[in-house]
């Protein structure tokens, strides 16, 4: 499939109603594994449905290798059955008088494929999403993550060059999930399709994509790969959109800062003078350790006074609360804290997991080399 370009895309459902999606470039590679991530009403679905062709734009275009399918500039739409793409949403919608082979053979029908060469295809796609045993049943006789499955099933039979999926596994329980979201791994390895996934659940988008596009009230905020967006957030909005429990941020640009913060602003610009008159720092609770012995404190680090006023256990790791005057620090470990709440301790982090921001909220890139971060792909 070649590679699918929107270029400034816009969507403005009404005169008078704000931009859905406001100038949106985004690259979908051949094979790629697109996770659109962001909290409810960013555009996300949007977005696919314009991929799709489903939703015409309002501004710029949208091409899949040389051929513009979407341009208001060039008067250009192509329908959505011309576009080759497959699309699986949140309802699942299978045939319920059609037993599962049926449903997965319906899109070849469709394109009135010769009849050994359909069989070959559905029989190739019901062993690989092992759903071969079912072929005899009806949805209704299917528990959702085999329905789900068969939705998927009949996509792939027509071998599309992109599957747009939109929150295909909201509908299902923990287990489920976690459970097609390996089987959603194995079909991106072994079918090669591109896939262009929308989902809110951060975990989903680190577990699944090769790359995340993180949207925020119908705009581009980053597009990375997992590692990419947890590690070098571009700004505010994605540091604290990804990671839970969230980043700590502490604000430097405001008259009532905290001890700590204030702390930070000092240490900062001791280390280098690019370091001064910043916005805000982000730790993440992973980052920092903590210790009742002064002397363990790794030198160099970014340390502090705090009390402990929290031991949260999740199951196999603990959050721990840290407070002081006016200040809140949340850690995680995977040791068991030997710590009581009431108890003094040092926290530290070394420095190169400071994510440094501007006071717009941008990430300051050149900090990173400033504090000894190593690049990350
Ligand atoms: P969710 O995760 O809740 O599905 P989303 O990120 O997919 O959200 P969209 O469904 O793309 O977001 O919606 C983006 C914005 O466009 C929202 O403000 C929404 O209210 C608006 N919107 C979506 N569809 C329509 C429509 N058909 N008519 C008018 N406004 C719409």
């Amino acid at each position: 499939m070649p590679t699918i370009n929107l270029n400034g895309a816009q969507k403005n459902y009404g005169v008078n109603s704000a931009n859905a999606v406001s100038d949106l470039d985004l690259e979908i590679r051949d094979g790629e594994f697109m996770c659109l991530l962001g909290p409810s009403g960013c555009g996300k679905t949007t977005t696919l449905r314009m991929i799709a062709g489903l939703e015409n734009l309002s501004g710029g275009e949208i091409r899949i290798g040389e051929r513009v399918v979407d341009s208001v500039r060039e008067g250009v739409f192509v329908p959505p059955e011309k576009r080759e793409m497959g699309l699986v949403f949140q309802s699942y919608a299978l045939w319920p008088h059609m037993t599962i082979e049926r449903n997965t053979d319906f899109g070849l029908r469709l394109r009135k494929l010769p009849k050994a060469e359909r069989e070959a295809r559905v029989e190739q796609v019901m062993q690989a999403l092992d759903i071969a045993k079912y072929r005899d049943r009806y949805p209704s006789q299917l528990s959702g993550g085999q329905q789900q499955r068969v939705a998927l099933a009949r996509m792939l039979a027509v071998n599309p060059g992109v599957l747009l999926l939109d929150e295909p596994l909201s509908n299902l329980d923990a287990r489920l999930r976690l459970e097609m979201r390996a089987e959603l791994k194995r079909i991106h390895k072994e079918f090669k399709t591109t896939i262009v996934f929308v989902t809110h659940d951060q975990w989903e988008a680190m577990t699944l994509a090769t790359t995340i596009a993180v949207m925020n009230n119908g705009t581009l905020q980053q597009m990375g790969t997992p590692n990419q967006i947890y590690d070098r957030p571009a700004n505010r909005f994605v540091a604290e959109f990804v990671g839970s429990p969230p980043i700590n941020i502490l604000e430097l640009d405001t008259s009532d800062m905290t001890d700590i913060a204030r702390e930070a602003a000092v240490f900062l610009s001791a280390r280098h003078p690019a370091l001064k008159g910043i916005g805000a720092i982000g730790i993440r609770p992973e980052a920092i350790g903590y210790t009742a012995d002064k002397a363990q404190i790794p030198p160099g680090s970014f340390s502090g006074e705090m009390i402990v006023t929290g031991v949260l256990p999740t199951g196999g790791s603990w959050i721990l609360e840290l407070r002081s005057d006016n200040n809140t620090l949340f850690l995680t470990t995977s040791v068991l804290p030997r710590v009581e709440p009431g108890s003094k301790t040092h926290f530290y982090a070394e420095t190169s997991a400071l994510h440094v921001f501007d006071k717009a909220g941008m990430r300051i890139a050149e900090a990173d080399a400033l504090l000894g971060a190593a690049a990350v792909n």
